[in-house]
């Protein structure tokens, strides 16, 4: 029987709460074949999926491989344990002109042959019945594993595919991802819901200063993100007023640090009403004025709740490369644009001081921009 064997990382390290984890992946891993129809079951230490229509295992693939969790996966061969099966199995597979090594591993001692000698007895299998192949341990083009489990049955694989890793979705708790249109923020929300942590989105615009398509850009992001979060609700909300009594009022070079204060703190609000226990952003130390340690300090401080910032010591081009491995990069370098950049002073402040900002911030009616501006609030659920 063809089967894809799953297999998880830290969750082993889970005592008490294993279950709770072992059943959170288990019903992600269901809400994302949803749409299929397959068999799942759980075996030590592992997952084995079956009954399943394999002109969809591409797809099967290439969801499995994104949800967090699951360390790598292998398509094998389920057959009774006995010696002659196995070489019948290893005759089938796929291996001229390739370098190979074998790897069994003999959970049940009832098989009486030693893992070593096997790994021989099926190499000169091997050897004998394709052309071309040599043996190579450390670096082969395919290896063959041999699984000898304790229920009677062998499972016969080659080449493990590498999975998202981390924990399974929603097992920490929930967090709400600052989305802008650029490239960071998304690829910090993946960081964090690969810790398990289930992510909802807030989005500021300032339409019509921001375009419609730089909306849309944003939708597209999420719809994107999905391939790893699944549904993903987004809050949109306008600063179009915010922006407009900072620049009629203040400093001009204050602008985004006292939107970015305005900003933290609709997120803050937002995030308790939905049980959110931290906000997420894509800042990454010294990246733009923005982002320095004493801008950073100065909307840290209008906040309760923690913020996690998980590239903050990435360098541009590690975030880039992952966000082309997550898909959002392409659409990440639109050109629409973000609301921050309306207004833009022409010498934003670098290392604001608070006592200033805090001097500039007194010239605006904080508490009711901030509820103007929560009553824009749309929700989106993508
Ligand atoms: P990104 O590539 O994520 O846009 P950036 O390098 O452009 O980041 P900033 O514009 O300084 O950096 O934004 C820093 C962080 O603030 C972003 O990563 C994001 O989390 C949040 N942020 C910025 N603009 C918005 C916005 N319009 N809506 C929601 N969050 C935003
Ligand atoms: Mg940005």
């Amino acid at each position: 029987m063809r089967v894809i064997l799953l297999r998880y990382g830290e969750i082993f390290l889970k005592g008490n709460n294993r279950k709770f984890f072992e059943d959170t992946l288990t019903k992600n891993i269901k809400n994302s074949l949803t749409d299929y129809t397959f068999v799942i079951k759980k075996i030590s230490g592992r997952y084995e999926i079956s009954e399943y229509d394999v002109d969809y295992e591409n797809i099967f693939i290439d969801k499995l491989t994104k949800i967090f969790g699951i360390h790598s996966l292998s398509v094998a061969t389920k057959i009774e344990t006995d010696e002659q099966n196995i070489i019948e199995v290893v005759k089938s597979l796929d291996l001229t002109n390739k370098t190979f090594r074998v790897t069994t591993k003999r959970a049940s001692k009832i098989f009486p042959i030693h893992s070593m000698e096997f790994n021989a007895q099926i190499g000169e299998v091997i050897l004998t019945n394709f052309e071309n192949t040599k043996v190579d341990l450390h670096t082969p083009q395919v290896e063959v594993k041999i699984d000898i489990r304790e229920n009677g049955y062998t499972y016969i694989s080659t080449n493990d595919i590498p999975c998202a890793n981390g924990m399974p979705l929603g097992t920490a708790g929930k967090g709400l991802l600052l989305l802008s249109g650029g490239i960071d923020s998304p690829v910090a929300g993946y960081y964090l819901a690969r810790r398990g942590l289930e992510i909802e989105a807030i989005h500021f615009h300032s339409y019509p200063y921001t375009s419609e398509l730089a909306r849309q850009k944003v939708l597209s992001l999420a719809e994107k993100m999905g391939d790893y979060l699944g549904k993903i609700k987004i809050h949109i909300v306008s600063v179009t007023k915010i922006q407009e009594e900072i620049n009629k009022n203040c400093d001009r070079d204050y602008m985004i640090t006292l939107l970015r204060r305005m900003m933290m703190r609709i997120s803050q609000k937002i995030a308790l009403n939905v049980g959110a226990g931290a906000l997420i952003t894509g800042e990454s130390l010294g990246q733009v004025a923005s982002q320095t340690l004493q801008s950073i300090n100065a909307t840290n401080v209008v906040v309760d709740i923690p913020i996690f910032r998980p590239l903050i010591g990435f360098d541009k081009e590690d975030i880039m490369q992952v966000a082309r491995k997550i898909g959002t990069y392409n659409i990440s370098i639109l050109p629409y644009e973000d609301c921050c950049t309306v207004f833009l002073p022409k010498n934003p402040v670098t290392k604001p001081k608070l006592e200033r900002v805090l001097r500039e911030e007194s010239k605006l009616d904080v508490d009711t921009l901030l509820n103007e501006s929560l009553a824009t609030e749309e929700i989106i659920e993508i």
